[in-house]
């Protein structure tokens, strides 16, 4: 995607320049921070794709640094790439213990700096696009893809319409669904008496899903609404 923004976290102007030259070839926005201060709230106020965080600097620990975008909902799940100077292994370990996406040492190669953060940019888009695939609501789990359901952490063995069912109640949690939005919506159409259809297929997912089914709620006289529990 081209475009995307990288902040990069480097006190050495140096070597910041370098990068934001190489990036900005390759197609990438950046935002320059000096220190950690500084890479704090420019990460809260742009909100960047990437973050290239540089362990030394002026004020504050990389680590911390690290620490404080995690612990900041809008950052948190930014993928940062950490910098460490050669032979620093103990760096490298507290970074990767720390949960960075991946580090790269000083001296580094650009060319080798801008496939990393493509590398990562590529993985994080893929695991965004995969969890929409995935649909989560209380107890209860989806895979829109592989046609697979799980009530708690045992999987449910699903009939097609029954799978079709529970994701579009899943999809609209807390609204009451009426039965002839269900027959319309799952089954593709809707005729008065096949209401009972739509009970029917609610009754056997219930019972397939155990407890978890307790989160299908009877709306007396309307329809039925997926409750998180
Ligand atoms: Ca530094």
């Amino acid at each position: 995607m081209a475009g995307e923004c990288i902040l990069i976290v480097e006190d050495e102007k140096d070597i910041s320049n370098l990068i934001s030259h190489n990036l900005k070839k390759a197609g990438f926005r950046v935002i320059p921070a000096f220190n950690g201060t500084a890479a704090l709230s420019k990460a809260k106020e742009s909100l960047p794709d990437l973050i290239l965080l540089d362990l030394f600097l002026p004020d504050l620990e990389g680590t911390e640094v690290y620490k404080l975008f995690k612990q900041n909902p809008r950052t948190k799940d930014v993928p940062v790439i950490m910098v460490t100077a050669k032979g620093e292994e103990v760096d490298r370990i507290v970074g990767l213990e720390l949960g960075a996406d991946d580090y790269i040492t000083k001296p580094f190669s650009v060319r080798e700096l801008v496939l990393r953060v493509k590398a990562v940019l590529k993985r994080t888009r893929g695991e965004k696009e995969e969890k929409k695939e995935i649909v989560k609501v209380g107890n209860i789990t989806i895979d829109k893809q592989g046609y697979k359901a799980w009530a708690g952490k045992g999987m449910v063995s699903l009939t097609a319409t029954e799978f079709k069912l529970l994701l579009e109640l899943m999809e609209n949690p807390g609204k009451v669904m009426t039965r002839e939005t269900l027959l319309n919506n799952v089954w593709g159409y809707s005729y008065e008496g096949y209401a009972r259809t739509v009970d029917t297929h609610i009754r056997r997912l219930r019972e397939k899903l155990g407890k978890a089914g307790d989160s299908i709620e009877t709306v007396r006289g309307i329809g039925y609404c997926f409750r998180e529990s």
